[in-house]
């Protein structure tokens, strides 16, 4: 998701305290979803959990009603790769499924995704799963001072395509705070030390988009769905980090999220 103001907004300690309560949200929620899913269930039924958990702690769903879209969680699934909107579909063994939530919480935003496997998956998917993940970690890795927007962006490129996948182009991570998308734009891939400095107060959404086939994408008529070209999977994964003095500090991250394997 683009469409960003023209500027970056540093954060000071109390917003970052803030902006991880927000994420904090999305990411007990992102757990509950993820021990919901199961063959059977619906996406509807994945959206209403997300919802009322979110409303319950007090936070509001960043995604429902932006630009209209008419749910509280992009679920996309199998060669869908984000912006999927929830509904009777019924997940079934052997799919994957990409959540992605945000939350706003006391005037900030908080911004996860997971791709989840609906019971036992293929290996060629659970290597796509755990690869789209360590990608993601390849790119905080690089949010340090002294580096710049393009560091992230190619780490998580180079590393992805030695797996032998692709990055989607369309669509990149971004600047989130008071709006879910600021600057500045966090693209999946890119030549190393271009872009923006990173600086300490920075906080952004780094996402990865990673294809098991080639990179192009297209949009459902429902003007919302992107979904790969040639029809393969896709797997997302996102958490929004700040950037600080000590490195970067995932806001999102749950205590025990463990690696897809
Ligand atoms: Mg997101
Ligand atoms: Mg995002």
């Amino acid at each position: 998701m683009k469409r960003a103001k023209r500027r970056v907004y540093l954060k000071s300690e109390e917003e970052l305290q803030t902006m991880r309560r927000a994420n904090q949200l999305v990411a007990s929620t992102l757990r509950l979803l993820r021990d919901a899913v199961q063959p059977g269930i619906t996406t509807a039924e994945l959206d209403r959990i997300a919802e009322e958990n979110i409303r319950d702690h007090g936070g509001v769903p960043s995604f429902k009603g932006y630009h209209g879209f008419p749910a509280s969680a992009c679920i996309s699934v199998n060669d869908q790769v984000v912006h999927g909107i929830p509904g009777p579909r019924r997940l079934r063994e052997g799919d994957i499924v990409s959540i992605d939530l945000g939350a706003i919480v006391d005037g900030f935003h908080g911004d996860s995704a997971i791709t989840v496997p609906v019971g036992t998956i293929s290996a060629e998917a659970r290597a796509l799963l755990y690869h789209t993940y360590r990608a993601l970690w390849e790119g905080i890795a690089q949010a340090v001072v002294g580096n710049r927007v393009g560091d992230i962006s190619h780490a998580i490129q180079r590393y992805a395509e030695a797996q032998g996948y692709s990055v989607v182009r369309e669509l990149v991570g971004h600047g989130i705070g008071r709006n879910m998308h600021e600057e500045p734009q966090v693209p999946n891939f890119g030549p190393p030390g271009r872009g923006p400095a990173l600086m300490p107060g920075m906080t952004l959404a780094i996402e990865p988009m990673v294809n098991l086939g080639r990179p192009e994408v297209e949009v459902a008529p429902d003007q919302w769905t992107v979904s790969t070209q040639d029809g393969k999977v896709s797997a997302h994964f996102e958490h929004t980090i700040a950037v600080t003095l000590d490195g970067p500090m995932v806001l999102s991250e749950w205590p025990d999220q463990e690696e897809p394997i």
